[in-house]
């Protein structure tokens, strides 16, 4: 695999820790740079552009939620692994809840980090055109940000990677369970995650498509749904 260009940004205060993760990120191939405060990771991912975050939660002034709610609002963010010693679940769903894509508890082995960040890095195909367009919809891979008629739309990144696979498919039905296996990645799950889906679809749909002319995503009944521009009656 080609990791070449691929920059992540370690936000972490403990030395030790920080030169651990960078080292092992670069013996890995990638392009690690490690800053130790809130506000130096925050100069940084306004100057530049990372392809992940790790980020700690527990930081000097300001900490990792508080980096998480402002990156949020921007809508347009690197994918952001989250670093905690607190490892209640109010805690994970705080984390999540505030936009983190994944949370790790430390101590964590070196190899369970990479797993998490290989996986937060799948979610953009190599390969795959970085822009793609449905009818006005305009939906930018690497910078995650999404367009209708010109207007931004502000998704959460569960939101965006459903529309990303909607859009890869265009015409084509996608069933719930590609989008299990392939946004969820819970192919073999106990519990169907169909609610879940349903939910975050509705969502994405009141986003794209409400106060629209034409609507863009399709549900086709007992099957799934289906990206397309209707033909305007
Ligand atoms: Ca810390």
């Amino acid at each position: 695999m080609i990791l070449d260009g691929v920059k992540i940004l370690v936000i972490e205060d403990e030395a030790k820790t920080a030169q651990a993760i960078r080292r092992g990120l670069e013996a890995e191939g990638y392009d690690a740079a490690v800053v130790r405060t809130g506000e130096e990771g925050f100069s940084r991912l306004n100057s530049e552009a990372f392809d992940m975050v790790v980020l700690d939660w527990m930081l000097p002034g300001r900490d990792g939620i508080e980096i998480l709610k402002t990156l949020r609002a921007r809508s347009a963010k690197p994918p952001v692994l989250l670093l905690t010693a607190r490892d209640a679940v109010e805690d994970r769903v705080t984390g999540l809840d505030n936009g983190a894509d994944d949370y790790l508890v430390k101590p964590f082995a070196f190899a369970e980090l990479l797993a998490r960040i290989r996986a937060l890095l799948r979610r953009t195909v190599p390969g795959e055109p970085l822009r793609k367009e449905v009818g006005d919809l305009v939906l930018d891979i690497r910078s995650r940000l999404v367009w209708r008629a010109g207007q931004e739309i502000v998704l959460t990144p569960r939101e965006f990677d459903l529309l990303v696979h909607l859009m890869r498919y265009e015409g084509q039905v996608v069933t719930r369970q590609m989008l299990a296996q392939d946004v969820w990645r819970e192919p073999n799950r106990a519990t169907p995650l169909d609610n879940v889906i349903d939910v975050h679809l509705a969502h994405l749909r009141k986003k794209v498509d409400e106060g629209r002319r034409t609507r863009l995503i399709q549900t086709v009944r007992g099957v799934g749904f289906m990206l397309k521009e209707e033909s305007e009656p």
